[in-house]
């Protein structure tokens, strides 16, 4: 991967680090905001906090992935699958910036 594409992706994780970041906040102050509002929880607002904190669990997993791909970066690694070492597909790096596996082996390790 040559050194342009390495600095995009370094910015695209560091902007996805504080975008993450910042909806983690956000979200977990909307989740208190709504059960100070209410003393009787119905099951929808119930519902609503559990989708809340799965997409939250979610964000904190590919908050945690990031410092380590922008090592990845500085180490001349990024984009290389951490199980096969083939490189990721453009397209997932996109998409994923924080990969660290490529998608057969991400698909391999949930099964
Ligand atoms: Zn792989």
């Amino acid at each position: 991967m040559d050194a342009a594409a390495l600095r995009e992706y370094e910015t695209a994780l560091l902007k996805l680090q504080a975008d993450l970041r910042s909806e983690i906040d956000s979200s977990s102050e909307a989740r208190t905001a709504a059960i100070d509002g209410r003393i009787g929880r119905s099951g929808d607002t119930l519902h609503a906090q559990q989708l809340a904190s799965e997409m939250n669990r979610r964000r904190q997993a590919r908050l945690k992935l990031i410092p380590s791909a922008l090592q990845r970066i500085r180490q001349g690694a990024f984009g290389l699958c951490a199980a096969c070492r083939h490189p990721i597909n453009t397209p997932r790096l996109n998409a994923f910036p924080e990969a660290l596996f490529c998608i057969n082996c991400q698909r391999d390790r949930m099964l």
